[in-house]
This record gives structure tokens, sequence and C-alpha cells, in this order.
């Protein structure tokens, strides 16, 4: 048994994903055949320029080409559990079934809870205790898919997952705000990151969504940013000054 830390390698990602988002937004607009477009690409700032607005205007058809992999590694299974609810990625995931856990299981401990030495010691308490039963029903025959029926959502997972652009954008917008659990909201961070890394044009589309939204529409804010309600009552105010 041991703890685990998340790690996340970004494993593919386009080489001319500039050149094929511009591809793809220029066709829309263009006389000239699709291919004509792509060899006749101009520099980057001009791509750059066209996708910047066509992705303002909310085309986001034109960024569903660009597909990315990751290899997610030691998360917990109640992180996985609210990642697979994105259902524009696709995921492989190591199986608690095919899988025996050898000798004791890997775990994620909270990081709550790790701050509090008295309760991390009863976290750890209860992963050992939960692993010696395991043990005794693999060693009593019972098959792992059965025996994982004990696992806690703190059991650690990888997973290879994919997504597209389009995707990554929304999937940063939901888990990179505050309301989101922290697990997941440094998971997508680290994803976020790997990917700014290569295109760091990036970067204003990959954050929470009141970043994009320019206020936060969560029913519980967390004061970031001003509410909707907020705003419309300083907009209104100014109006009538
Ligand atoms: C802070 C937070 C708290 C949450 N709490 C809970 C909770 O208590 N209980 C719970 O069950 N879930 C909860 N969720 C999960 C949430 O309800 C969504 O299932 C999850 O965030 C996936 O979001 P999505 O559906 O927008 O995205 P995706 O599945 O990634 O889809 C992206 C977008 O595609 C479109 N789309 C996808 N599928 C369809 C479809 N079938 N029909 C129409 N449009 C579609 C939508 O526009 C959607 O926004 C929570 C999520 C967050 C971020």
């Amino acid at each position: 048994m041991a703890k685990q830390k998340l790690s996340v390698e970004l494993i593919s990602i386009p080489n001319d994903m500039i050149k094929t988002i511009y591809t793809a937004c220029k066709t829309c607009y263009s006389a000239k055949l699709p291919y004509e477009n792509f060899l006749n690409a101009p520099e980057d700032d001009k791509m750059l320029s066209l996708i910047k607005r066509v992705i303002g205007s909310g085309h986001y058809s034109t960024i569903e080409h660009i597909q990315l992999t990751f290899a997610i590694q030691n998360v917990s299974r109640a992180c996985t559990h609210q990642l697979v609810r994105h259902r524009h990625m696709s995921f492989s995931q190591k199986s608690q079934r095919y899988v025996k856990e050898k000798g004791e299981f890997d775990y994620i401990m909270p990081s709550s809870i790790e701050k509090n030495p008295e309760l991390a010691k009863k976290f750890e308490e209860f992963i050992q205790n939960t692993s010696n039963l395991y043990q005794e029903f693999i060693e009593a025959g019972i098959l792992a898919e059965d025996a994982r029926s004990i696992l806690p959502n703190a059991a650690a997972s990888s997973l290879v997952a994919s997504l597209n652009l389009r995707e990554l954008i929304h999937l940063s917008n939901l888990r990179l705000c505050t309301r989101a659990q922290a697990e997941i909201r440094s998971l997508v961070k680290a994803m976020v990151d790997e990917v700014i890394k290569k295109e760091p044009w990036l970067k204003p589309y990959l954050v929470p969504k009141c970043e994009r939204l320019g206020y936060c529409d969560e029913d519980k804010s967390c004061g970031r940013m001003k509410t909707r309600e907020e705003l419309m009552c300083v907009n209104n105010c100014a109006a009538t000054v």
C-alpha cells in the first residue's frame, strides 16, 4: 500500500495545430479548396488573428479537429468518476476486474485530510484494514472483480484520456472553477499546463468559466468575480446615474 501523487503527461498533440484550425476556419469563408488554404497559410500571427475571431464568434466546430491524448497517473476513483462524466472524452482506464492489487492497494489521500496528522493517521489505518480484507478475499479465491467492491473512492487509478480542443476548453471552464473538487482541479490544471507549454496562445481559453464569461454563474460564488446579478445591478445603477 502506498500513498500516490498525481502525474500527467501529454502523449499526443498535433504538430500543426494552428495551421489545421486555420484551414478549418479559412475554408468556411474562402472560394479556395481546403488544401489550397492549407498550402497557402500565412504566418502564425495572421492565422491566429482569424482563429481568435472565429472562436470569439462561437464557431467551435473549427477546434474540434484538434485531438489531444493524456496519460493520467495516480488519481482517485472518486476523481475518475467525475472525469468520465464528460461525454466527449474517450477513456481507457486500469481495470479493477483484470488487475489484481498486488500486496496492498495504492491510494490518494485528499490534501485536506493530509494536512491534519491525526485524521491522516486514521485514514491510513482504514486503508490498511481495507487492504488486509481485500487480500483475505483474494486468497480465499474471490475474483478481483468482486473483491474490489470493498475498495474505497480513494483507491488510485490510472487512465489514458483523449479529447478534442473544444472539450478541453469546456472541461477547463468547468473544472478549474473553485466550485470543483480540489483533486479534479489539480488534474485539469496539470493537463492544461502541458498543453499551454506547447501552445501558449490557448492560455486565455483554458481558464475557469468566470474568466471567459466576465462574471460568476454559480449558485454559491467563491467571490472571485461578481455574480451575474451583482453585475446587472452595477450596470443598471450606472445607467441611472
Ligand atoms: C462543480 C460541479 C459539481 C457537480 N456536481 C454534480 C452532482 O452533484 N451530481 C451529478 O450528477 N453531477 C455533478 N456534476 C457533473 C455535471 O452535472 C456534468 O455531468 C459534468 O460536469 C459534465 O459536464 P457537461 O455535461 O457540461 O459536459 P460534457 O459531457 O463534457 O459535454 C459537453 C457539452 O456537450 C453538450 N452535450 C453533451 N451531451 C449532451 C446531451 N446528451 N444532450 C445535449 N447536450 C449535450 C452540452 O452542451 C455539454 O455542456 C458536477 C460538475 C461540477 C463541475
